[in-house]
């Protein structure tokens, strides 16, 4: 386990270490290998070299020695036949030959040899010694005068001793030679051995450092290649992509600043894509609102939109009334139908409109969870809170509960923090516009529907072909009260009549304020006599009540037409108010039914134009053209 470990290691020194380091490393050995390897041979060749040289200068030495000893036997014989021919006077130069001959033995004695040479010298040796023996009896027969002994005894030495001797010189010099000879072969042998060494050598070299080298590429082209596939995979939009090199050379720091940068751009990316996935709910959520032409349609999207935002949460939406103190269940959102059920009472009592923020509570039971969730009486929870607001101001909030210890992701927080704006800004807008239309369509003395309105609603119910009856009204005498009591007490008089007469109308009935003491009815569905019979009430309740008032007494007067009598609704005005003017002629407080010829007490018929005076004719026709032009002649 332990030389796992270190093996791991050293090979992780070695991957760790910098490229260039690596190359100069791994050439050097090469280098070192490729050297040691040239050394080996030129060291073996060398010592062949001097191992050769030292043979052949041994043989040579050898042949040379057994050359002289050739030459010295030669010598010795020349110097005995020379002293036997011509007496002891030239003995001297046979003792000078037999020193040649000693020394030359001698010299060959150290040249040493091989078994074979050894016993050949140790035979010369003993062939010089048997010489040296007949040369004395050869020497005594001289001395003693025996010319021819010492002649036979010559030729005997000759044919004995010295042939002997100089044939195994003969045959040492030979010998040496084949010494000589067999060292050079042997040279050859061994030359060739080492050129064949050499030639393995240089294969094993060449196979180790092209191994080595595939090694040493390997070792930087693998994480190199790691880290181009993981840059095209890269460039190919796979943010997933990552180099997987552990080393710390530079390629292992190039691959980490790689897979460092890789995670960066994954994190921007899911930044932008959450960005886009806001931005894509914001305006599907802004269009789905813009389209809302209604709160209830407005609410339904927010409604919608909450359950997306927050899928497996229970959810509401608070709105504050119009008078922006009770706060109100608005919308519910997720499976529960009831909602989370905040009991919160108004904009002022909730902890995220007045922090004007998102708040959130990990746990309804802990000490600083909201008064409203902790007193709720149900189990232990979490719960966001979003204020909705609208021009600055509260007009609500979202409110969802769910799993205790989870509250929402700060994503679905922000997603329900841009809803809410959008939704107060919408329903505050819609709410704004509702007013404005009410205020645009009504009285403000009377609450009543103007005149525009009523023109508008009656030509619907033409257009519809409802049948209704036309009322025109005008009170009696309304500037004497005016003059008399002051305008405030004209004012609650208009309102008390206005009260009165609203309290005989049915649902489907419409009243309105035609202008400054006259109004307008129409009812629908009944004739001109029933009409008549909701009027004569509408003038008794009135008496009735100013009996028991403060106002002074006042009484109306009222034109009445059945709509679907008359040819167009302009006719129907123009007869109304006929009627009505007729009505004012015959004495006012009656109403005239402008297509009856009956009058009864209190009610009269409608008679010709011609009793209408110069004033009421420019009413009607300025009523007639603003009919025309859907213009209202008492705006101008
Ligand atoms: P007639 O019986 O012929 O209709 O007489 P009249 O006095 O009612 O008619 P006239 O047209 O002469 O006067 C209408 C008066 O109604 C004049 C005006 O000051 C008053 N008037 C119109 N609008 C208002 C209003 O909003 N408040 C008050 N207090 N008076 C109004
Ligand atoms: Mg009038
Ligand atoms: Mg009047």
């Amino acid at each position: 386990m332990a030389i796992s470990t270190e093996s791991r290691t050293f090979r992780q020194r070695i991957i760790d270490l910098p490229v260039g380091r690596k190359l100069f490393v791994g050439f050097a050995a090469l280098t070192c290998v490729l050297a040691l390897v040239i050394g080996c041979l030129l060291l073996t060749v060398s010592r062949l070299g001097a191992a050769n040289d030292h043979i052949v200068g041994v043989a040579a030495d050898r042949s040379q020695s057994a050359d002289h000893l050739r030459f010295a036997a030669a010598e010795l014989r020349a110097a005995q036949q020379a002293y036997v021919l011509a007496g002891p006077a030239t003995r001297t130069q046979f003792d000078r030959a037999a020193g040649q001959f000693e020394t030359a033995l001698q010299d060959l004695r150290q040249s040493g040899g091989d078994p074979v040479a050894r016993a050949l010298i140790q035979k010369i040796a003993t062939g010089y010694q048997t010489f040296l023996g007949t040369d004395q009896l050869i020497w005594e027969a001289l001395q003693s005068g025996n010319q021819v002994l010492a002649r036979n005894l010559t030729l005997g030495a000759e044919s004995l001793a010295f042939g002997f001797m100089a044939d195994d010189a003969s045959k040492f010099a030979e010998s040496a030679e084949a010494g000589r000879l067999d060292a050079v072969a042997r040279f050859r042998d061994t030359s060739s051995d080492a050129r064949a060494l050499g030639v393995v050598l240089s294969i094993v070299a060449l196979v180790v450092m092209t191994l080595a080298s595939w090694a040493i590429t390997k070792l930087i082209r693998d994480p190199l290649h790691r880290v181009q596939q993981a840059a095209e995979r890269a460039a190919e939009g796979d943010l997933e992509a990552e180099a997987d090199v552990n080393g710390d050379d530079e390629t292992g720091r190039l691959a980490r600043a790689f897979n460092s940068m890789l995670s960066k751009l994954r994190l921007r990316e899911e930044t932008l894509l959450a960005d886009h996935r806001r931005q894509e709910t914001s305006s599907k959520v802004h269009r789905a609102l813009e389209m809302s032409d209604d709160e209830s349609t407005a609410l339904e999207v927010v409604g919608l939109t909450i359950a997306e935002v927050l899928p497996g949460r229970s959810a509401e939406l608070l709105l504050a009334d119009n008078s922006k103190s009770n706060l109100e269940q608005a919308v519910v959102a997720g499976d529960n139908p009831d909602g989370p059920g905040c009991p919160v009472a108004s904009p002022f009592s909730c902890v995220a409109v007045r922090s004007g923020s998102a708040v959130t509570f990990a746990s309804s039971t802990a000490l600083d969870a909201c008064p409203h969730l902790r007193n709720r009486g149900v189990a232990p929870c979490s719960a966001v809170c979003v204020p909705v607001t609208f021009m600055g101001r509260a007009i609500g909030v979202i409110h969802a509960v769910g799993v205790e210890d989870q509250v929402p992701h700060v994503n679905e927080i922000e997603a329900l923090s841009m809803l809410s704006t959008q939704a107060g800004a919408r329903i505050g807008m819609l709410r704004t516009m509702v007013r404005t239309q009410e205020q645009a369509s009504t009285d403000s003395l009377t609450g009543l529907i103007n005149r525009r309105t009523f023109q508008t609603r009656i030509r619907a119910l033409r257009r519809n072909n409802t049948r209704f009856v036309l009322v025109m009204a005008d009170i009696d005498h309304f500037k004497k009260v005016n003059d008399t009591y002051g305008h405030e007490t004209g004012d609650r008089a208009l309102k008390t009549f206005c009260e009165v007469a609203k309290s005989s109308l049915r649902e489907t009935d419409l009243m309105a304020r035609w202008g400054g003491e006259e109004f307008a009815f129409a009812f629908r569905d009944l004739d001109a006599t029933q009409a008549r019979d909701v009027i004569d009430r509408i003038r008794l309740e009135l008496s009735a009540r100013l009996s028991t008032s403060d106002l002074p007494g006042f009484t109306a007067s009222f034109g009445i037409v059945a709509a679907d009598c008359c040819a167009s609704l302009e006719d129907a005005v123009r007869l109304a108010d006929d009627s009505l003017y007729q009505a004012k002629a015959q004495g006012r407080n009656c109403s005239v039914i402008a297509s009856t010829e009956t009058t009864i007490p209190g009610t009269a018929t409608a008679q010709p134009m011609v009793r209408v005076t110069e004033k009421l004719r420019s009413n009607v026709v300025g009523v007639l053209a603003s009919l025309a032009r859907d213009d209202d002649p008492l705006d101008r």
